[in-house]
């Protein structure tokens, strides 16, 4: 029978045992075991405090008080003193560490085996007596708090009154004789507290100290941090015991206590950072009393000393392939690693020690991939709030498209775009965005709006743009109208400035600062080392020029959705569109669509241009058809407005309410009224109204209960022949226009909302037809490819058949989220999504992060299906969570050949794909 063994000296420790040994503990044992100069001692496992911590009588068992006592003997004849011994003590620290890092949340006691008389010997030792009564005092306060549980409060008004007394601002300008006031006060403050005098016994202290660290395993702090950081019993459970020998960084001016970076945590610049304090302990330089100096200080200070600091962090590095985060006391002139853990840094520095550690050789590119969280990388891609400003926010909406704006608030799009046009920064606010409203993101830095989630046309658009976006900030209420909104009791007016912030959702009152973007030469040299490992590759779901060439900067190989409908949104097309649809024949329909037609080939033809030789993936239109007119509710609004104007321009208004038209517009608030009213000309009006009247009989007619289940897509297309025809052409006469410029393009054309293969076989028809027409007008042979979005779950289960037209498909996951959850992706998110994801009911937002269990499940079956009718059909995803890493990782799993997401996302993505890649062996899924 093999005994348990509770304690490991620091010269036997296994330092990849972290789980046993804790973080802390391993690292000691790791360092001692490579030859650094770290003071000798011993590590009580985790596994003893879960012990200690099971048993309702908190006691040490007696085999662990055994072992620890056998490993103080060690220590005694390693630094040849005496444990209690007056004339020579040794004096040990008893620190806490647990599996992973949990920095300043449990506790350590320092000192640890001071006493009435064995501070003697320490005084004769060092012959020093200020250092012997500073560290017993030191200990005293320490112990009683950690271990006795007396507050620092009684302490401290001793020692700032003897400091008063003394006239003196900091600790070390105490003399010995004011310490030892101290000492005696200290003592009588634990007699006082405590009922008992503070423990004499050396092996009494340690006992008590080693149950306090354990008890500090189920402190508040603790506990709290845990919660915090979602640190579960498999990653750590319970706290080790590291008892150390003291080294002393008070001992006069060739003593110091430091800690520092083996890199730069904030830049990444491979140069040490850190600080250090002469003639002090750890504390002092964790605690603030002291001012530190930069770690530089000390080539100049101490030079010999900081060439071997700098001998130790390059050591520590090289052993640990990481940038160390360290702490060091030097000891009369003899510097010892106290120690030592991974670096914490943000993303710039991230990237940049990855590059630059692969390029000093200390690690792999694989190595550098996988040490950048790639949700990270946001901080890098857009401006971001200064971390340092304190400001309160005063609403909470869905962080819908990431970066901080600042800006004027303006309420509706004409006007943004007016005041953009003059260089004004603005936030578009509204209550819901519309396709109409698109100027006014052109215009924009920054959208708000009090409706809709994270797959809005406001977050979907803003995401596309790069333009940050709160969206669904349900406690906001925008009144366009009177042109205000109203949070809680702030009324904010046209022209006041906010800040909103759509990584995390927050509205400001004012301006707060923002950090801007960087996209470092690092990040494309990482990001191009992500593309070579790669199997997945990275589109970009872009619909006009601009964002086309958005999408290349960010690095995108093509465009895997381009929403066609975008493009009818621009001001000088809308109009078009909304005759298309008020066509009340065919032929009317045509006439309209025939203006649209050139329009639509010189974006088409522009955007394979800025892709060639890359593919663009052009969806034919999807949405229904109201969406490109005004609601009922403000068509209603404007026709009362114009039938006011109306009688005002027959002159049978009163005067009275033709002033308050006139006020109105001298207010700028209402854009509908037209010149001053005596030269209003009433047929105008009278046009204008029966124009609105046509299209409120419109909105009516195709009004739809649930318009995202109804007429759109290739329902649409079916219905209206011509519409799809006029965009098949117009893709066809760009195909047409770049193979005459010797430009290699790749185009596929794509049908939304596909349920059946019959569907399929109608757009398929009429492409063909177009295709013999364009191609013996044109004169060329058209290549292109043919496919399908799979969006609706029937199609999911019909993927065989589909794919003996199809030719690739892509999985729209909004809408298949929605099919599959019967969530609608307009609502959920600010309605009971929250709640579902706060309970724990579902883990994720399915709208963010995909559904592996469900949404995956049905993606599962169709790539099994699709690809058994058409073994190398190419299959992709383009719906929202198609830039999420943790779907990126399901994706690459299940075996699509690209992931499509907003732009900016793109990098995000690229890195995500190299570590799916890379982690593809670890990656497994329980249906
Ligand atoms: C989807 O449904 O996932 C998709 C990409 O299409 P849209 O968001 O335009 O409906
Ligand atoms: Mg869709």
């Amino acid at each position: 029978m093999t005994t348990k063994k509770y304690v490991y000296a620091f010269t036997e420790g296994d330092g990849k045992n972290k789980k046993l040994l804790g973080g802390k503990g391993a690292n000691l044992c790791e360092m001692t075991q490579i030859g650094l100069n770290v003071p000798p001692g011993f590590v009580i496992t985790t596994e003893t405090c879960l012990t200690y911590l099971d048993n309702p009588q908190r006691i040490l068992p007696p085999e662990v008080i055994n072992e620890v006592k056998q490993h103080i003997q060690a220590l005694e004849q390693t630094t040849k003193k005496g444990f209690g011994n007056p004339d020579n003590p040794l004096l040990v620290s008893v620190r806490s560490g647990s599996a992973i890092s949990m920095p300043g949340m449990m506790d350590t006691i320092l000192n640890l085996g001071l006493n009435s008389q064995t501070l003697q010997g320490l005084i004769k030792q060092t012959d020093n007596e200020r250092f012997g009564y500073d560290a017993y005092r030191r200990f005293i306060q320490l112990f009683g708090k950690v271990a006795l549980g007396v507050a620092d409060e009684h302490f401290d008004k001793h020692l700032d009154a003897i400091k008063r007394r003394a006239a003196v601002k900091d600790d070390v300008s105490l003399s010995a004789r004011d310490l030892k006031e101290v000492c005696a006060l200290f003592l009588q403050v634990v007699q006082e507290k405590t009922g008992r005098p503070f423990p004499e016994d050396v092996f009494e202290q340690l006992e008590i100290a080693i149950k306090a660290v354990f008890n500090s395993w189920l402190g508040k702090r603790a506990i709290d941090y845990r919660r915090q950081f979602n640190i579960t019993p498999e990653q750590a459970n319970g706290t080790a015991v590291n008892v150390v020998a003291m080294v002393f960084g008070n001992m006069g001016n060739d003593s110091a206590t430091g800690v520092g970076f083996t890199r730069n945590p904030g830049t990444g610049e491979n140069q040490m950072y850190g600080e250090y304090l002469v003639n002090a302990q750890g504390e002092d330089v964790v605690a603030g009393i002291r001012t530190p100096k930069p770690v530089q200080d000390m080539a100049n200070e101490m030079p010999a000393l900081y060439a071997q600091l700098v001998e130790l962090s390059h050591k520590l590095e090289s052993h640990y392939h990481e940038v160390q985060d360290y702490e060091y006391t030097i000891e009369k002139g003899v510097l010892y690693c106290l120690q030592t853990r991974n670096g914490k840094m943000n993303a710039t520095a991230l990237v940049r020690t990855s590059v630059e550690m692969e390029k000093e050789g200390l690690i792999s590119k694989e190595q550098a991939l996988l040490r950048v969280n790639p949700e990270h990388l946001e901080q890098l891609l857009h401006p971001r709030l200064d971390p340092d400003s304190t400001t309160h926010a005063v609403a909470q909406g869905i962080p819908a498209s990431p970066g901080a704006a600042v800006g004027k608030c303006v309420f509706d799009a004409d006007q943004a775009e007016l005041l953009g046009k003059s260089g004004e920064k603005i936030i578009l606010v509204r209550e819901e965005t519309k396709p109409e409203d698109i100027h006014g993101f052109f215009a924009a830095q920054g959208i708000l709006t009090s409706r809709g989630g994270k797959t809005s046309h406001a977050a979907v658009v803003a995401r596309s743009m790069g333009k940050a976006c709160v969206a669904g900030a349900e406690n906001i209420h925008v009144d366009s109208k009177l042109r205000q909104a109203i949070i809680g009791d702030n009324v904010i007016q046209e022209g006041d400035i906010i800040t909103i912030d759509g990584s995390t959702g927050k509205v400001y009152l004012g301006a707060i600062p923002t950090i801007p973007p960087k996209f470092s030469q690092e990040l494309k040299i990482l990001l191009g080392w992500a593309d070579e490992i790669a199997r997945l590759k990275v589109m970009a779901n872009a619909d006009t020029p601009e964002a086309a060439n958005k999408a290349v900067e960010y690095g995108a190989m093509g465009i895997g959705l381009c929403r066609t409908e975008r493009m009818f949104n621009a001001a000088d097309r809308l109009p078009i569109v909304v005759e298309m649809i008020l066509a009340q024949t065919p032929q009317e329909r045509k006439t309209a669509l025939d203006q649209l037609l050139p329009i639509q080939r010189a974006d088409f033809t522009e955007i394979f241009k800025v892709l060639a030789p890359h593919p663009v993936t052009v969806r034919l239109l999807d949405p229904p058809m109201h969406e490109f007119l005004p609601t009922e509710r403000e068509l209603l609004d404007e026709i009362a407005h114009l039938r006011e104007l109306y009688a005002i321009s027959k002159g049978v208004e009163h005067l009275a309410s033709a002033s308050r038209f006139m006020r109105d517009r001298e207010g700028g608030a209402l854009k509908t009224i037209p010149a001053p009213f005596d030269s209003i000309n009433a047929n105008l009006v009278s046009d204008a109204i029966s124009k609105k009247e046509q299209m409120l009989r419109k909105a009516r007619e195709l009004h739809e209960v649930n318009p995202m289940l109804g007429h759109r897509g290739v329902r649409l297309g079916i219905t209206y022949p011509e519409i799809y025809a006029m965009q098949i052409r117009a893709i066809f006469e760009a195909i047409a226009v770049c193979q005459k410029d010797k430009v290699a393009v790749n185009v596929e054309i794509m049908v939304p909302q596909v349920a059946t293969a019959q569907e399929l076989t109608h757009v398929k028809k009429l492409i063909d037809g177009i295709r013999t027409q364009v191609e013996a007008e044109q004169n060329v042979t058209l290549q292109f490819k043919f496919g399908t979005m799979i969006e609706v779950v029937r199609a999911c289960m019909r993927a065989g058949s589909l794919a003996e037209l199809a030719e690739f498909f892509s999985f729209g996951t909004n809408d298949l989220t929605q099919a599959t959850f019967s969530f609608s992706r307009e609502d959920a998110e600010n309605k009971f999504l929250p709640d579902y994801t706060n309970l724990g009911v579902l883990q994720d937002n399915p709208f963010e992060v995909l559904d592996v269990k469900g949404v995956g499940q049905l993606m599962a079956m169709t790539v099994e299906r699709g690809r058994k009718t058409r073994p190398n059909m190419k299959i992709g995803i383009c719906g929202e969570q198609g830039g999420h890493p943790e779907s990126i990782r399901f994706c690459h799993y299940v075996g699509l050949d690209y992931v499509s997401c907003s732009a900016p996302r793109v990098p995000i993505a690229r890195l995500a794909a190299a570590q799916a890649k890379l982690l593809e062996q670890k990656y497994q899924i329980e249906w």
